[in-house]
């Protein structure tokens, strides 16, 4: 370690050793640590749209299965318990004091604790999505 003179008190983000060389915003001792860093960054965040994603699976396959019965209105205790997770879901909109809550092309109101009018809208056209692009 001839190059002490350098050192400064920043640790390596990934092996949290000191960072003996190079400027002070260093944020890495190697390129090695850099490279491991960014990797399992974009791991997790890779790991957690595949979470998301599949929570949302999960919830549209619980509503849709209950918008094929009779039920009219659901408390959200029930639907956690069936495996819901109420945090995901594809857009929101708040009319007057009802939320309504689409998963996928699945709507759905929350009205306090329940969860009402379960029901398919028509899949949007291209059109809908991106009205400017044409
Ligand atoms: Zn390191």
């Amino acid at each position: 370690m001839s190059k002490e003179k350098e050192s400064h008190d920043a640790v390596c983000l990934e092996c949290g050793d000191r960072i003996i060389y190079g400027r002070s915003d260093r944020k890495f001792c190697c390129d090695a640590c850099k490279n491991k860093f960014h990797n399992r960054q974009a791991r997790n965040s890779r790991h957690f749209r595949q979470q998301v994603n599949t929570a949302l699976e999960k919830n549209y396959f619980i509503l849709d299965s209950l918008r094929k019965t009779s039920l009219r209105n659901i408390q959200m205790s029930d639907l956690r318990n069936m495996g819901f997770h109420p945090e995901f879901f594809t857009s929101y909109r708040k009319i007057a004091s009802r939320e309504a809550f689409m998963c996928y092309d699945l709507k759905y109101c929350v009205c306090g604790k329940s969860v009402t009018s379960i029901s398919r809208i028509s899949v949007m056209s291209d059109e809908d999505i991106c009205p400017h692009d044409r």
